[in-house]
């Protein structure tokens, strides 16, 4: 049986959000990316949204309540399951998420850390041309990965439930791996 809370873990231009999409209209999974989130709220021009561009446009990290904030309203609606992408991004959020998990019963039951290397990351984010994808910033985004993410990894390996796949390749290879991995 398909787990059906999902967390999807890699750096950024790893193709988490293409492939998270995938399995999610597969399984019909709530897809929830607080990048896309974010992204809505700046098109909106909400408040929120103006505070959050200024920090997105430089690759930093938004405050860890705000994003809490975005994810709490959509979490506690789903009732068929659901893939986090792009969050949490450091320990603080990790230990947010977890108490939000604890008190709606719903644990985590798979992480999957999608892995592939710089070069490969920073070609993809270059031809993708969204607004944060200039050099410099896919640069500091790479470090802010390095540094605030990626002892992420550790963290869920010590509590069991994560698996890894090798993201690169095309979208349809990458996702048979995560199918193969997932089931
Ligand atoms: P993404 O689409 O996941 O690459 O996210 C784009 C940008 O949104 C990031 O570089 C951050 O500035 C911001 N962002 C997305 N998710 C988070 C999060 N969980 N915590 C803080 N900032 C985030």
């Amino acid at each position: 049986m398909m787990k059906n809370r999902l967390l999807f873990l890699g750096p950024p231009g790893a193709g988490k959000g293409t492939q998270a999409s995938l399995i999610c209209k597969e399984k019909g999974l709530l897809h929830l990316s607080t990048g896309d989130l974010l992204r809505e709220e700046v098109s909106l021009g909400t408040q929120l949204g103006k505070e959050a561009e200024l920090i997105m446009n430089k690759g930093e990290l938004v405050s860890d309540q705000i994003v809490l904030s975005i994810v709490e309203k959509k979490l506690s609606k789903s009732s068929q399951g659901w893939l986090l992408d792009g969050f949490p991004r450091n320990l603080m959020q990790v230990e947010l998420l977890e108490k939000l998990l604890k008190d709606i019963h719903q644990p985590i039951q798979t992480v999957l850390l999608i892995e592939i290397d710089d070069e490969t990351l920073t070609h993809r984010m270059l031809s993708r041309g969204r607004k944060d994808d200039k050099e410099d910033v896919i640069r500091n985004r790479l470090k802010v990965y390095r540094d605030k993410t990626s002892p992420l990894v550790n963290h869920y390996m010590d509590l069991g439930i994560l698996k890894s796949i090798n993201g690169c390749g095309n979208i349809e290879d990458v996702n048979n791996r995560i199918k193969e991995a997932l089931n």
